[in-house]
């Protein structure tokens, strides 16, 4: 590891003139290096370093790996835009367009913010990185400059280091890993390593260190006894062992529970030579002159892996039994496997990468094909269905943006600023009443792109249209302002109630009449038919929006002649009924059957009716009565068989099951906010059944639970609706 090297000006540029001779090239270096030193004067690193000395190392490490001009430069540059207030404009004119470009696009990745590890997985930053970044330059400036950043932590809070070594571990290694970068992951891989388990770290450090020597020997024994056999057929090669990494052995261990020396029994050497056909000449001979392990024979030049790394693989014993895993390769694939992309464009004279150039790369390295195997090897059964759907995730199911502060946000495709606010929070959406797009006002039918800042501006005061609901994409934000539009217009009816309501007292107050009488609702009954309305309320809302006539009503409810006396029809039929109430049955589910005693009672399985539900009962045949929801569909035509049932008031706490349907936007964590949501009730969760809809983005879950009444359910329902990404809850017949 080159930790500990300080990298000087001379360094840089030595590096830099082992393979840029091109003077325009080297005239754009020299001041992309001035400039930094300028801008960055007078800034210190937390090591006490001039700040330079990053930008420095991350041109200088770029080098290494013999990048082109304008990444240098960029690299070199990385950081002016943030730290020093540098606009596009300025880079693009005092060096090109593509610096420019370049720099942005690391700039804009580094403000990138992601949620804690619970709401976004590692496979998702990753992703969102790589959507993000569009040109793989960025990638690999940004990969760099994460290296010396990690090599630096030491000057960090522990907390910190612990915060950056796990999403380097996370994020940053495995997308060195996949565009071939084995050197850079390694690093950042035992770096993280280091910062996150130090006493681990330490312990395996100390081991191999122990064994080294007892290991050389054996290694260079057998160095010995493959080149005498090589050089006798004339062979031009290298032959050289390697070490395993300190993260890679650690990692064997865990997951392959392996102890150390299991592990460390393994030697690897490694064979460079300078055709194809050379490697599979020599690894004839080492096939004849040792024994290989069964199984163990890798071809990766016929069949290159996806990050294009390309080598022979193969494990032999020597005569004493110890194990050797022995690569052989040509130079070229060497660098591949060493540099991986940066091998293949390394900087060639004259000759700039162009944009077609880096989609040839891209498409060489089938690197979105690979973002999806990094995420789960195991479900790469049909490859190319893959390909398609990663394309697809990324480039048409959703498009990342980012708040003014650098928060990503993940939309579905062809969605809005009106999307975008619903999902920061729905105040935001409902008191949105414009959008600032990449620092431009933009009408909120605008469809957002990848990489756009979004800016809402808010009012108090205001409030979502109808118009919205045409142009809003995602279901989340249909349904709130479908919820906020119905809410304002249940307000709004029943404030024209109450206006009613007061016309008609000062009606009454006018006319002197007895307030008390003439304001009791009962009062109104007589007269809803005659006024075309069905009840007080409606009645009052009438009023309110002056559609009936308060004097008109006033003289309509003088009319009718309130009851003084009880008739005696009256009194016969109440004593009837007094006399039937005797005879009834309260079932073990608190439900009341009056007129009968001795009932079989039982809940109907369909429309599962809850305490509270108006309910009826259906006489069966032989099973006693079975107990349905009033508008049960599957009782409504059987009104012969139909009795009255009602629930006990006077009953002990019951619970009832039931089925609810909740339609969601898919996202981690779903089942695991409504399971949340329900033991909050102390809910009893009965069945559930889930499925991830076709088109990936929906799904949707039953689930079937236990409440003590209707009141509870609605309030279960009503508060389901507010978890993010719920689109509806309804309660189903199974
Ligand atoms: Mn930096």
């Amino acid at each position: 590891m080159s930790s500990h090297i300080v990298v000087t000006d001379e360094m840089f540029f030595n590096e830099v003139h082992k393979y840029i001779t091109d003077e325009k090239s080297l005239d754009m270096i020299r001041r992309a290096h001035e400039f930094a030193r300028q801008k960055h004067e007078g800034q210190f690193r937390k090591s006490g370093d001039p700040y330079f000395t990053h930008a420095l190392n991350v041109g200088y490490i770029l080098a290494t790996i013999q990048a082109g001009p304008q990444t240098i430069c960029a690299g070199l540059l990385h950081d002016v835009m943030e730290d020093c207030g540098v606009s596009f404009e300025e880079i693009a004119e005092l060096f090109d367009e593509d610096v420019a470009n370049l720099v942005d696009g690391v700039t804009k990745i580094g403000n990138i913010q992601f949620k804690d590890e619970k709401e976004y997985l590692a496979a998702n930053h990753r992703k969102i990185f790589i959507a993000m970044a569009k040109d793989i330059r960025v990638i690999l400036i940004k990969l760099v400059d994460r290296l010396h950043n990690m090599r630096t932590l030491a000057f960090h809070k522990p907390e910190k280091q612990k915060k950056i070594a796990s999403e380097t571990l996370q994020v940053y290694a495995p997308i060195a890993h996949r565009l071939g970068l084995s050197e850079i992951k390694n690093e950042l891989e035992d770096l993280s390593f280091l910062y996150l388990q130090p006493e681990k770290y330490r312990e395996i450090a100390s081991l191999v260190d122990a064994k080294k020597a007892e290991r050389q020997k054996l290694v260079d024994q057998m160095i010995e006894e493959i080149k005498a056999m090589l050089l006798e057929h004339n062979f031009h090669f290298r032959i050289f062992g390697r070490c395993k990494h300190l993260y890679s052995i650690y990692n064997k261990m865990v997951t392959k529970n392996k102890r150390f020396d299991e592990i460390l029994d393994l030697y690897a050497i490694r064979i460079v030579t300078e055709t194809e056909l050379n490697c599979y000449e020599i690894l004839g001979y080492i096939h004849a002159a040792y024994r290989p392990v069964n199984g163990r024979l890798k071809d990766y030049i016929a069949m290159p892996k996806m990050n294009m790394y390309q080598s022979l693989h193969t494990t032999i014993l020597d005569r004493t039994g110890n194990i050797f895993e022995v690569q052989i390769r040509t130079e070229e694939m060497d660098s591949v496997a060493e540099k991986g992309v940066a091998a293949h464009w390394s900087y060639k004279e004259g000759k700039y990468n162009s944009a077609s150039e880096q989609k040839e790369i891209e498409n060489k390295l089938g690197w979105f094909h690979d973002m999806i195997t990094m995420m789960d090897e195991a479900q790469l059964e049909h490859p190319t269905d893959f390909m398609n759907q990663i394309q697809k995730d990324i480039f048409e199911a959703n498009v990342y943006v980012m708040t003014p502060k650098g928060r990503v946000i993940e939309l579905p495709n062809g969605s809005t600023p009106i999307d975008f606010a619903y999902r920061v929070h729905t105040d935001v959406g409902h008191s949105m009443v414009g959008a600032i797009v990449n620092g431009a006002m933009v009408p909120i039918n605008t469809k957002l792109k990848t990489g756009d800042v979004v800016n809402i501006k808010t009012a108090k005061g205001t409030g979502p249209s109808e118009d919205w609901l045409k142009i809003a994409r995602t279901a989340t934000a249909r349904s709130k302002i479908k919820a906020y539009l119905q809410k304002k217009e249940n307000e709004d009816r029943a404030e024209t109630i109450a206006k009613g309501e007061k016309m008609m007292a000062e009606e009454i107050r006018k006319r002197g009449l007895d307030e008390k009488e003439y304001l009791d609702k009962s009062r109104y009954e007589g007269i809803y038919g005659q006024l075309g309305v069905n009840n007080y309320n409606e009645l009052m809302y009438a009023i309110g929006i002056k559609s009936a006539n308060p004097s008109h009503v006033v003289d309509k409810i003088s009319n009718i002649k309130r009851p003084t006396m009880v008739d005696n029809v009256t009194l016969a039929y109440m004593f009837k009924a007094r006399e039937k109430k005797k005879k009834r049955t309260v079932s073990e589910g608190g439900i009341v059957v009056e007129g009968i005693d001795n009932m079989k009672v039982s809940i109907a399985g369909c429309c599962m009716p809850v305490y509270g539900d108006p309910i009826v009962g259906y006489i069966t045949k032989g099973f006693g009565v079975k107990v349905h929801r009033a508008d049960c569909p599957n009782i409504i035509n059987e009104s012969s068989r139909l009795i009255d049932v009602s629930w006990d008031e006077s009953q002990e706490e019951h619970t009832y099951e039931c089925w609810l349907r909740i339609d969601a936007v898919d996202r981690n964590f779903l089942i695991s906010d409504i399971v949340t949501l329900l033991s909050q009730y102390k809910i009893t969760i009965t069945g559930l059944n889930s499925e991830v809809l076709p088109d990936k983005v929906n799904s949707y879950v039953e689930i079937r639970i236990k409440v003590k009444d209707n009141v509870q359910l609605q309030s279960v329902i009503d508060n389901m609706r507010k978890v993010d990404s719920i689109v509806s809850v309804s309660r189903i017949m199974k």
